[in-house]
């Protein structure tokens, strides 16, 4: 599955059926992706799936076997990282531990060569825009982590590029630093307006801070789409569990047409889903349904706008803010639903219940 945009011309990184072996390894196998000027990108996956690999070819610090990559409409083939309009942002920050903050955010400027006033206005106003400028002398051993990704940043930044990449940025910190800084990291690029283009394997972040997301196996780009599209129209089974919770009602196409795809389940009972190309008769599926688009109701609540599954409550797991209810469905399937604490009746284990569910929020996937 292909990343690109459906206006060609308004690529501003494109990557052109790009693969890199390793030895026996492929890292990256004909990967092509457009991503527009201005774009938050996350690329998304697993241990191993070719994400550092894509970035750093990005970045000038590898080069593909076969394919090419642009850059602003420029052919970068041979163009060394140090030349590209791009800075990268590495896990481990990367910042020297001897020199101060300042002298960390003016580096790559006093190598640029720039004048002594410009250098000092550009690091005021970069550590202003982290709001670390009280910190200008001190050391990075002296510094949080929080504090230490902001100079990091704030490196990178300084130089303008037109294209920052990030490699895991909130990796290294607690999770409510993450989330804060995660936030931060959105606004920053919403405010400079330049490509950010991150490598992550948490999915959250990929969808809480992404304009679009590349999720990648094995080398390949699985989905390429909005947070809201792969999230809610994940493109196969993959794809649906790597984003969230998925629950796979298991089955065999009835028949799949006028705008319906009618699914056999294990005991005979027929679910009906919307429809979608590529899946034939008799074709081995699994209806994915998210926790959070079911209900759970006594089992003589029939609601004839709703399709519905009858089973036993297995467990309900207490999370604070929602309830996970466990299901042995009558189709031998387990599915979670995620609920309010507060729902209309007590749910325990082992209670029979009907699980509900709008028509188009099921999605049918080759099993
Ligand atoms: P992680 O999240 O663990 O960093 P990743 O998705 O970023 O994983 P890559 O680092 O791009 O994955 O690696 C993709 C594949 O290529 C892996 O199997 C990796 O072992 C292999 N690989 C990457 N760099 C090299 C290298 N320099 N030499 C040999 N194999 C490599």
């Amino acid at each position: 599955m292909s990343g690109t945009l459906e206006d060609r011309d308004s690529a501003f990184v494109r990557i052109a059926d790009v693969s890199r072996h390793f030895s026996d390894v492929t890292a990256l196998d004909r990967v092509s992706l457009d991503i527009a000027e201005g774009e938050f990108f996350s690329l998304l996956g697993s241990s191993g799936c070719g994400k550092t690999t894509l970035l750093r070819m990005i970045g000038g610090l590898d080069m593909p076997d076969s394919g090419k990559i642009e850059i602003a409409g420029a052919d970068m083939s041979g163009v060394p990282a140090n030349h590209r309009p791009v800075n990268t942002v590495f896990q481990s920050y990367a910042i020297f531990p001897h020199l101060s903050v300042a002298d960390n955010v003016a580096f790559g400027l006093r190598a640029e060569g720039l004048r002594r006033a410009e250098i000092a206005t550009r690091v005021a106003e970069a550590l202003a825009a982290f709001a670390i400028d009280g910190l200008a002398r001190r050391r990075p051993d002296e510094l949080s982590g929080g504090q230490r990704q902001r100079v990091a940043l704030a490196r990178a930044i300084v130089k303008r590029p037109r294209v920052l990449l990030l490699d895991e940025p909130l990796a290294a910190l607690d999770r409510q630093l993450r989330e804060a800084m995660g936030l931060e990291l959105v606004r920053l690029q919403e405010q400079l307006g330049i490509t950010f283009i991150m490598v992550t394997h948490d999915q959250q972040q990929a969808l809480s801070m992404s304009t679009r997301i590349a999720l990648m196996q094995g080398g390949r780009i699985e989905q390429c789409g909005t947070p809201a599209d792969v999230y809610a129209r994940p493109a196969s089974i993959f794809a649906a569990n790597f984003l969230g919770g998925a629950n796979l009602v298991m089955g065999n196409v009835a028949d799949n047409d006028s705008g319906r795809i009618h699914i056999t389940c294990a005991d005979g009972r027929v679910l009906a889903a919307p429809s979608r190309d590529g899946i034939g008769r008799n074709d081995a599926v699994a209806l994915m349904l998210r926790p959070e688009s079911l209900r759970v109701g006594p089992p003589d609540t029939a609601d004839a706008d709703m399709t519905q599954l009858e089973g036993d409550v297995e467990r309900v797991i207490y999370e604070g803010n929602s309830l996970l209810v466990q299901v042995r469905t009558r189709t031998a399937d387990t599915v979670t639903a995620r609920i309010g604490p507060d729902g209309d009746f007590a749910i325990n284990a082992g209670m029979p219940v009907r699980l509900t569910w709008r028509f188009d929020a099921g999605v049918v996937l080759p099993a």
